[in-house]
């Protein structure tokens, strides 16, 4: 497997919490280096936009009002198969069913309010690196 990068987000509910260090902990130990990150308060056009897939979905309104009711901390993740490897780092959707020791599980506190968000194809992890990131602010 090659190199890859993934979009990540740091959710309200984790840095409400003062968890940035401690979600960024497991995704350095789990060999995702962070090659860029920048804390920002999501506007609902950004939130509506980057979740825009889900719109038809019951939970849209529920998920952009969340995303948007504190500060996140966006970031590029690189490594090996580093989509992957975080969807793995970050366990289930649903933390009830997260494996032990993922940041879900770890840190989570519903469904919604689930602390982490990460690329699911490469093709999606371009789109929304480009949403948040320029090219000069990514550094590898
Ligand atoms: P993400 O895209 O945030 O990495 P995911 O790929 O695991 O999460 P998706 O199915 O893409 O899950 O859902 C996007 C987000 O919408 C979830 O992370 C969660 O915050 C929210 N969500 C999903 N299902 C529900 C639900 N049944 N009720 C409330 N919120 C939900
Ligand atoms: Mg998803």
């Amino acid at each position: 497997m090659a190199i890859q990068r993934t979009f990540s987000i740091i959710k309200p509910d984790a840095t409400a919490r003062n968890l940035t260090g401690a979600v960024n902990k497991v995704i350095e130990e789990a060999g995702l280096r962070i090659i860029a990150q920048k804390r920002i308060q999501m506007t609902l056009g950004q939130a509506e936009t980057f979740y825009a897939v889900h719109k038809e979905r019951p939970f849209f309104g529920e998920l952009v009002a969340f995303m948007t009711s504190g500060p996140v901390v966006v970031q590029v993740l690189e490594g090996e198969d580093a989509i992957a490897k975080y969807r793995d780092a970050m366990g289930a959707t649903n933390p009830a069913e997260a494996a032990d020791g993922t940041i879900r599980k770890l840190f989570a506190k519903s469904i919604g309010e689930n602390s982490a968000h990460g690329s699911d194809a490469p093709e999606t992890a371009e789109i929304e690196i480009a949403q948040f990131f320029s090219g000069n602010e990514i550094v590898g």
